[in-house]
């Protein structure tokens, strides 16, 4: 029988960062004064799950939430709401081994390599710090468990003595990709691991994600502000507007019949790529602050389609058609 628990599954995920009123304000709020928290919604009742060896894509503009949803599942951030859980057994109640163990299952690849890379340690110490910290590798075996990583990744063994600034930015990628591998991870969250990169990179390591897949049965959630990265390599795409998910589903359904307003919009602006140049549209109209997001659907006042309604109602995520839900006004009518 195929065993269909999601590896991970986030469930009605909430994250808010802000500020509670502090005592003094309390006090005056005693005479009369009305100060309230102030929070951002950074993640709003997200669920998402993610099977075994698939490759779900997160997609939305800048302040979506997507990076800080990759940040929870990845556990470098604790939900104020929601439950998470890993092969269907709840996170937060595991044993602090069986946590610690999860944690190096899910390892997460940042966007600017760079800047997570120690500037003083040599590459063969960056990619084998943590699995001779966490006990997975004698210290007397790390230059070969370094050189058969980086072949893994596509890097020239002599390189394992260099320091990060003296890698380009492609071969930085492959080293923040070496070091997340080193521990055995079954899942990889990549934070717009290619954003960075020149287009012809970007292509090179992508086929690398993908060729690391096939080879290591790996599981991904690539995140990413650009719906054209995640095409050729999501079974599943998930649009996050404002901290909400509004539209989810197979890769081939949401290129082929996207539903949501949103999507539409961000396919219709995907970045052209001519020859070596690649220029991006945003959507247009501007991302409304998270702080005071829009009423209703948040994504009213940039919609060409918006009603009355659309202010004064959040649209429900629903099912539009197997595997497929969007969020949406438009379709109660259907
Ligand atoms: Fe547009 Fe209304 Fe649908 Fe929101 S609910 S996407 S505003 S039509």
């Amino acid at each position: 029988m195929i065993d269909q628990t999601p590896l991970l599954a986030l469930d009605g995920i909430t994250k808010r960062f802000g500020q509670p009123v502090d005592l003094a304000h309390r006090l005056l709020n005693k005479f009369g004064a009305n100060h309230a928290d102030q929070y951002v919604y950074a993640v709003n009742d997200v669920s998402v799950q993610v099977a075994s060896k698939e490759v779900v894509g997160l997609v939305g503009e800048s302040g979506c939430g997507k990076s800080t949803l990759g940040r929870l599942a990845v556990g470098l951030l604790k939900p104020d709401a929601g439950t998470r859980f890993w092969r269907g057994e709840n996170l937060d109640k595991m044993t602090e081994a069986e946590q610690r163990k999860v944690r190096l299952s899910v390892q997460m690849i940042f966007q600017d390599p760079y800047a997570s890379l120690n500037p003083r340690m040599r590459a063969v110490d960056t990619v084998t710090e943590a699995p001779i910290q966490h006990g997975l590798l004698a210290a007397r075996e790390k230059k070969t468990f370094a050189q058969s990583l980086f072949a893994k990744v596509g890097l020239a063994p002599e390189m394992m003595e260099r320091y990060p600034h003296q890698f380009s930015g492609g071969q930085r990628s492959r080293l923040g990709i070496a070091r997340a591998l080193a521990v055995n991870p079954e899942f990889l969250v990549c934070d717009e691991a290619v954003a960075a990169l020149d287009v012809s990179i970007q292509a090179q390591v992508l086929n690398l994600f993908m060729q690391l897949r096939a080879d290591l049965d790996l599981t991904y959630l690539f995140i990413s502000h650009d719906l054209g990265v995640v095409r050729h390599l999501a079974d599943r795409v998930v649009i996050m507007y404002l901290g909400r998910v509004v539209e989810e589903g197979t890769g081939a359904e949401i290129f082929a019949r996207a539903n949501h307003p949103y999507t539409q919009a961000l396919l219709s602006e995907m970045p052209v790529i001519r020859l070596e140049r690649k220029t991006y549209h945003p959507v247009a109209g501007e991302i409304p602050s998270p702080m005071h997001p829009p009423s209703g659907c948040h994504f009213h006042p940039r919609c060409p389609h918006a009603m009355p309604r659309c202010a004064e109602q959040a649209p429900v995520l629903r099912e539009i058609a197997p595997g497929h839900r969007s969020s949406c006004h438009l379709n109660d009518s259907q």
